[in-house]
């Protein structure tokens, strides 16, 4: 399946996409993930975009669909994918669905991950990553468990907390959302791909729901 997880900043997105890609056998595909490994190993759209991610804005559209080509490309992604925090502009939404044209796989669904903007600021502000393995907890909601992920390999997960998870970066990355983001929900309600979940509440119960909506 070739889906899109559409929602604000910690509306739960990421951890939804590690809970289904196993069952589905397909790739979670995050633009902030493949942005964050840029910065990380230092190359020149790394350098670039680190500026942007840390004061909350976007980062270019051609840069973003770029990487987003070069991704899709690869052969794990050729049985589906769940994009996740991409695309967050209409033109990207454009490209995306000229690339997926291009090929003859367009996507299956939309789903738009609805929750209180009040929570939002909340859950960013308790996520944390485990440094070596990548898993996204929440020391709100998500304690790492015990055993640690990871197949021990974590026996000490050393949680970091995003640099961009800071107030003042979340209500920016908020605001961002709601301008040039939220225009995507009618976007894709056009084209009548779009699925709304209610994604407050109890990890598992979200599971379902989101799992109901990808139905056929
Ligand atoms: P995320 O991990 O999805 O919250 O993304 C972290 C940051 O990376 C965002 O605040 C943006 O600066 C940047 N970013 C991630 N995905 C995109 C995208 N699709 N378009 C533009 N910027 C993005």
């Amino acid at each position: 399946m070739r889906i899109v997880f559409l929602g604000a900043p910690g509306s739960g997105k990421g951890t939804q996409s590690q809970r289904l890609i196993e069952r589905h056998g397909i790739p979670q595909i995050s633009t902030g993930d493949l942005l964050r490994a840029h910065v990380k190993d230092g190359t020149e759209l790394g350098r670039r975009a680190k500026a942007v991610m840390d004061s909350g804005q976007l980062v270019d559209d051609a840069t973003i669909l770029g990487m987003v080509r070069e991704r899709l490309a690869a052969p794990d992604a050729a049985r589906g994918f769940i994009l996740d925090g991409f695309p967050r502009t209409i033109p990207q939404a454009e490209g995306l669905a000229k690339m997926l044209a291009d090929i003859g796989r367009p996507l299956d669904r939309v789903i738009e991950f609805r929750v209180d903007p009040k929570l939002l600021v909340q859950r960013i502000s308790g996520r944390r990553s485990c440094q070596d393995c990548g898993r996204v907890f929440n020391v709100h909601t998500a304690p790492v468990p015990v055993p640690p992920p990871c197949g021990g390999q974590c026996t000490t997960p050393r949680l970091v907390q995003r640099p961009d998870d800071n107030e003042a970066t979340v209500a920016k990355r908020l605001s961002v959302y709601e301008e040039q983001t939220a225009p995507l929900v009618g976007f894709y309600a056009a084209t009548g791909l779009l699925r709304k979940v209610e994604a407050e509440g109890d990890l598992a119960a979200v599971t379902a729901r989101v799992e109901a909506a990808l139905a056929p």
